[in-house]
């Protein structure tokens, strides 16, 4: 059933084993049959298929497929000669006893030069044929030559005579130089020219195929004779008028002919037998003695019921109400099919034409006999492809259409009348330009230049990409494999429809994409080049801030300095107040300056992260804060901590931050400050509590962005850029900060610090 497919075809069960092939597959692939079947699907599609037969663990089976049927993939074939070569896979699911099963379609899409080939080939086999039948023209010719009693000759549509043996010369008179181009009616006396007979002549052989008559002619030198003659229409393969040929005598000459005309019998390639009004054969040639297996003598005076028993003695025989004339005149020129009897009983199709012969005799018949049991097991067997090729084509993923040389629609499956939305019967009949507007039916119809077998030799194997029009007028991307069927009627071609929106779009779809993606990249490296630029003016501003302004800043606060020293006596109260404001000023604007320099540090001026025991983190700060912590009588505790990865003079401003807000921010009791940290994870929180001024929650995220303060320089002094540090510091160490707190109730601020290690037991002094 698989083997009329123009593809591939391979069906493969859940474990990813062949289980079936056609001789397409053994073909592309190179190995017989019983090696394929039982074999790895990975065998011979090495990447991708087996993988979307086979279920993991997220999704079954049939949904693995049901992402895969109907959309052709293009993977690699392996050959058994461990060639690879590109193919393209449609799968259809086939439900069986032994589960799914999956018939794959496989299209070798390197068919180009396949098909370049098969033109090659076929361009060779044309140039045999032609040489072939040239040989065989010129041994007709010979043939035709040597027969001296019969005018043979042809014609072209028109009537020019083209072709002219030794017989015509000698009865009509002309060379063939002097006739060959001439109009046939030239044979005809000047009457019958006049009312348009060699017209009419020709007009009734091309439409019955053959015609008879006896008349008069004209010879080259005027004069005129009686002649027999018989006239049949040349018509090539597919039925095209291709011109007539005339076969005529001298009826003056006609003495004693029955030996020349068995030698016409002779030449003549059907088995031929004379019957007389009695049924009684009198003349036959070798071929009938062939095909009935007759010796000649046993034949001649015989029955003609004996070797065609049925319906051609009747059609001899005159019954009484008419003549054996007319009753023939109803036969003459029609092929009748009836069945001949050999010599050993058995029967075989045969077809008779008739044409009638005067003797002395009366009316004889000559019937002109062909076997046509090899035309008959065609057809029965077209019949039998028919049957079988539907099983196939109702198999096939693709829709197929089979389409005849007149572009008619003769066969479809059901794949087709979904793609087109077409019944069966609306389609078949149609013309297949009504489904396929334009290319397809262009391939299938000769033009004047090429035959019809030419015209397909280019286009087979290769997918044709066209456009497909559904019964609502709607219309869809398609590829199309053609492949050749000959029939009875004909070659006929198949044709794989492959619907390929899905493709189209998908196609589509990544290139937009990529599109997108160019795009965002073009728009991020432009931002990026903003951002680096940024950066450079940042950095340019922290120089500018901690040298330009900073020496200025400098000389103001000497100035003021010696004012406060050498005017101290001089100045009243007011002036000295001033002063001691201007100072205040500078000294803060000094450690604004500072804090800024430290926050545009934490980046710019980082060194690489060593392993440190947290517990020497913490007791650096304290050293630093030692002053503060003294005043304000704090009281500092450290649960245990651990030793990390990170910057460490990063880490010790950023515990300096923390536990001098805890200092500053203090309620009416002595500050109590606890540091401790616990794994979480895989990284540790450190928390730094305190019992001071708390913070309300809706401040919670604002403290931690640069110069954002709760309170003015008289109740709490400081720049706002404390714990922007901070997280700056923890961010660059690849973690978070975070606060808990309540006005009142005393702040945790948490941080975290990624990768943990073991907790030390070193203690951190207070
Ligand atoms: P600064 O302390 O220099 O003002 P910070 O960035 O360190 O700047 O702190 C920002 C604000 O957060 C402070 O002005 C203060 O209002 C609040 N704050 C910080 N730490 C605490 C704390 N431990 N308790 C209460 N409030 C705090």
């Amino acid at each position: 059933m698989l083997e009329a497919a123009p593809d591939a075809m391979v069906v493969v069960n859940q474990g990813g084993e062949i289980v079936l092939v056609n001789v397409q597959a053994e073909k592309q692939f190179g190995y017989r049959r019983d090696e394929l079947v039982g074999q790895k699907v990975k065998n011979i599609i090495p990447e991708g298929f087996a993988e979307r037969l086979i279920a993991d663990a997220t999704r079954s089976t049939a949904e693995a497929l049901a992402q895969q049927i109907g959309m052709g993939i293009e993977l690699s074939g392996r050959r058994k000669d461990g060639s690879d070569f590109p193919i393209e896979i449609m799968l259809s699911p086939l439900e069986s006893a032994e589960g799914i099963l999956v018939t794959a379609a496989i299209r070798g899409i390197g068919a180009r030069k396949a098909a370049e080939k098969h033109l090659a080939q076929m361009e060779d086999r044309r140039r045999v044929t032609e040489t072939a039948l040239r040989e065989s023209e010129e041994g007709y010719r010979m043939l035709l030559d040597g027969v001296r009693d019969y005018a043979i000759f042809m014609m072209d549509p028109q009537g020019l005579v083209v072709s002219w043996n030794a017989g015509a010369e000698r009865i009509k008179g002309y060379t063939a130089e002097q006739i060959i181009g001439h109009n046939f009616a030239c044979f005809f006396p000047a009457e019958d020219i006049e009312r348009g007979r060699p017209g009419e002549v020709l007009r009734m052989t091309a439409a019955c195929g053959r015609h008879e008559e006896r008349g008069m002619r004209v010879r080259k030198d005027g004069s005129r004779f009686l002649s027999s003659l018989a006239f049949a229409a040349l018509r090539d393969t597919e039925g095209k008028l291709r011109g007539f040929s005339e076969f005529s005598h001298d009826l003056s000459e006609e003495t004693a002919s029955d030996a020349r005309y068995r030698g016409l019998l002779e030449a003549a390639p059907d088995a031929m037998v004379v019957v007389n009004q009695r049924g009684e054969i009198v003349l036959l040639n070798v071929q009938a003695e062939k095909q009935f297996g007759y010796s000649r003598d046993e034949l001649v005076g015989q029955r003609v019921k004996n070797i065609i028993p049925d319906g051609f003695a009747e059609r001899l025989i005159a019954d009484a109400t008419r003549s054996t004339a007319d009753a023939l005149a109803q036969q003459i020129g029609t092929g009748l099919e009836l069945s001949g009897r050999r010599k050993d009983g058995s029967e075989f199709p045969i077809e008779i034409m008739l044409s009638p012969l005067e003797s002395a005799e009366g009316i004889l018949v000559t019937a002109a006999i062909r076997d046509i049991s090899v035309r008959k097991a065609a057809e029965e067997h077209l019949v039998q492809m028919e049957g079988r090729y539907r099983g196939l084509l109702e198999a096939a993923p693709d829709a197929m259409v089979v389409v005849n040389q007149g572009g008619e629609i003769v066969l479809v499956n059901v794949q087709a009348e979904k793609q087109f939305g077409y019944s069966r019967d609306q389609l078949v009949g149609q013309k297949v330009k009504n489904i396929i507007p334009e290319g397809f039916a262009e391939r299938l119809i000769a033009d004047a230049t090429r035959s019809v077998a030419d015209a397909l030799a280019q286009q087979i194997g290769m997918g044709i990409e066209l456009l497909g029009r559904r019964k609502d007028g709607s219309e869809f991307p398609i590829e199309i494999m053609l492949s050749p069927l000959e029939s009875a009627e004909g070659i006929l071609v198949t044709a794989a429809i492959r619907n390929i929106s899905v493709r189209k779009k998908s196609e589509e779809d990544n290139a937009e994409l990529e599109r997108r993606v160019e795009e965002r990249t073009k728009e991020l490296a432009v931002a990026n080049q903003v951002l680096g630029q940024s950066n450079l003016e940042l950095k340019q501003f922290a120089y500018v801030a901690s040298h330009d302004l900073q020496s200025p800043l400098r000389s103001i606060s000497g100035f003021v300095q010696l004012l406060q020293l050498e005017y101290e006596g001089k100045l009243d109260e007011q002036a000295r107040d001033w002063i001691r404001r201007t100072v205040q000023s500078i000294e803060q604007m000094q450690t604004l300056i500072r804090d800024l320099l430290s926050y545009s540090r934490v980046d710019a001026r980082s060194r690489p992260f060593t392993r440190i025991p947290f517990p020497d983190v913490v007791n650096d700060a304290l050293t630093l804060l030692d002053s503060s912590i003294h005043d304000s009588g704090a009281q500092i505790t450290c649960g245990p901590l651990p030793e990390i990865t990170g910057d460490r003079s990063q880490l010790v401003q950023l515990v300096q931050n923390l536990i001098g807000n805890g200092l500053t921010y203090r309620g009416d009791q002595p500050p109590r400050i606890h540091l401790s940290a616990e794994p979480s994870g895989k990284e540790w929180i450190f928390s730094v509590r305190d019992n001071g001024i708390g913070i309300d929650p809706k401040y919670h995220e604002q403290i931690f962005e640069i110069f954002k303060r709760l309170h003015d320089q008289k109740e709490y002094p400081g720049t706002g850029i404390g714990l922007a540090v901070c997280r700056r510091v923890v961010n660059r160490h690849g973690g978070r900060i975070w606060v808990e707190s309540e006005p009142g109730h005393g702040s945790i601020f948490r941080f975290t610090i990624p990768e943990g290690t073991e907790l030390t037991n070193a203690h951190p002094t207070n």
